[in-house]
């Protein structure tokens, strides 16, 4: 089969590679869509040779093409996606139902090979299965919309609110239309750069602010301050800014990842405790029952029109042309949303 393969920073080959064969309690999945994720890029750039090995990608949809001999209720040919963590599912962890939590995992495309590929092995508890109707594309976006609802799973009523979305990357335009069909009253919708901003609007962002030309605290200050501040930019001065924006008791939600070191002045710090704010991390997007709701509500959200990927799918690329996609990242010129590879030819 096919299979993308790092050679280096920022460069790729596509390579043949042995089939993988399931083990008795795993599945195949033939790959038919596979995003690439802002982490992949992360590891596709990184000057670390261990990249240069393993097949990265983990949000991708297909059909089952064989299964093991312990493999229950799952037929050839069925539409699916599946989760990419592999936890020990023994931990005191795994037991809570944290799965993220679980010092005993793998991770199918950054611990084992994932769908950058024509063929993909996962456990066939991973699988989730989309249903006969779904169209196939969308299932490379379940993973991602997983992300957005693992912390917003946590909020309460969010009917009549005001929100606050920072950084409008593919997980921040689906949490604007996550919210949007939460009946969130007040989306407001933050990033630096025009089109996206315009996007978010289409998306159902009730105001878009270009956090260069103009204050979020200023615009949120007239409004009292926002129920929830949702920060999937990373950049530091949004998560600053959050912790400004926030109102008495309302929530941040820390979504992003944190690449560089970040400092509080002593006044803005004391605002979190003075304000009573709950702040949440989240990682990854798991809860119990294995995988958790997250999974079982992207596919309904998705297969309803909820959310709608189309506007977020700004590239498409066969397997051949990853490199291309890659190009599309790195080059700095053009903008992208979500980069989605085809490796294999489904039809259905
Ligand atoms: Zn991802
Ligand atoms: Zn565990």
């Amino acid at each position: 089969m096919k299979a993308v393969i790092r050679h280096g920073p920022g460069k790729v080959s596509v390579v043949e590679r042995d089939m993988p064969e399931p083990g008795e309690s795993e599945v195949v999945v033939k790959v038919a869509y596979t995003g690439i994720c802002g982490s992949d890029t992360h590891r596709f750039i990184e000057d670390n040779p261990k990249w240069d090995s393993l097949v990265l990608g983990h949000e991708f949809s297909g059909i089952i093409h064989s299964v093991g001999k312990h493999v229950v209720n799952t037929a050839v040919g069925d539409k699916v996606t599946s989760a990419p963590l592999v936890p020990c599912h023994e931990c005191a962890s795994c037991a809570r139902g944290e799965f993220s939590l679980c010092k005993a995992y793998t991770f199918i495309g950054s611990r084992i090979d994932g769908s950058f590929a024509e063929y993909v092995k996962v456990p066939a508890a991973n699988i989730v299965f989309l249903g006969d109707h779904f169209p196939l594309e969308k299932g490379a976006f379940i993973e991602p919309v997983t992300v957005c609802l693992h912390p917003i799973l946590r909020l309460d009523n969010l009917l009549g609110q005001t929100v606050v979305v920072t950084g409008l990357g593919a997980i921040g335009l689906l949490a604007v239309q996550i919210f949007k069909a939460m009946g969130v009253q007040h989306i407001i919708a933050s990033d630096i750069v025009p089109e996206k901003l315009e996007m978010a609007l289409k998306m159902g962002a009730t105001r878009a602010v270009n956090v260069a030309d103009e204050s979020l605290e200023d615009i949120l200050d007239g409004q009292g301050g926002a129920d929830v501040v949702f920060e999937s930019s990373g950049s530091n001065p949004a998560k600053l800014s959050a912790v400004r924006i926030a109102k008495g008791r309302g929530t941040v939600l820390l979504v992003g990842t944190s690449p560089r070191d970040i400092t509080f002045e002593a006044s803005l710090f004391e605002r979190i405790t003075r304000k009573e704010l709950n702040i949440i991390g989240s990682w990854m997007n798991y809860s119990a029952p294995w995988p958790g709701s997250e999974w079982e509500t992207a596919v309904w959200m998705l297969k309803e029109g909820l959310i709608d990927t189309e506007p977020l799918t700004t590239h498409r690329f066969d397997i051949e042309d990853f490199q291309k996609g890659l190009d599309v990242i790195f080059g700095g010129k053009e903008l992208f949303i979500k980069i989605i590879i085809t490796p294999s030819e489904v039809t259905a």
